[in-house]
């Protein structure tokens, strides 16, 4: 029996509402899309919902307490609670560099978890400023 679900497609900042007809995991019609990613998304969010994840993780020894992390590649959404308590147990030794590896293989999904910048240990200086790629927030 085919249901529907409305979603939010997240893939660009359109935010198309969408309006799914599925059976399952199997999506039969998607209407409200602007562009074929929307069916994709759509796909994809029943069938395997991921998200990327920021936040930050506890550093020992370095000129800030904390530095940010994200996931290298988007993660299990039903995961994202069990990460963040995970990544609440670690603490790294500065200086940390970016793209260090801070989880490697989260929680058997395949995706690490990267430091976005470098934190050198307390009483180094800090380097200039410089942007990492870009990092989007779990939604
Ligand atoms: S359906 Fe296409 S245009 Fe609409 S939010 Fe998704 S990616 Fe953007």
């Amino acid at each position: 029996m085919p249901e529907r679900t409305r979603l939010i497609c997240i893939t660009c900042p359109m935010g198309c509402r969408l309006d799914v007809t599925h059976e399952g995991h199997t999506v039969l019609e998607v209407t409200g899309s602007t562009c074929k990613r929307g069916a994709a998304y759509a796909q994809a969010e029943l069938a395997d919902p991921r998200r990327m994840v920021a936040t930050t993780v506890r550093v020992r020894g370095g000129v800030h307490p904390l530095v940010p992390v994200y996931t290298a590649a988007p993660f299990p959404k039903p995961l994202i609670s069990a990460l963040m308590a995970a990544l609440r147990q670690i603490e790294l030794t500065a200086p940390v560099r970016l793209g260090q590896v801070v989880l490697r293989d989260a929680l058997g999904s395949g995706v690490d978890v990267l430091a976005s910048r470098d934190l050198p240990a307390a009483g180094q200086q800090e380097p200039p400023a410089r942007h990492s790629s870009t990092i989007t927030a779990g939604k």
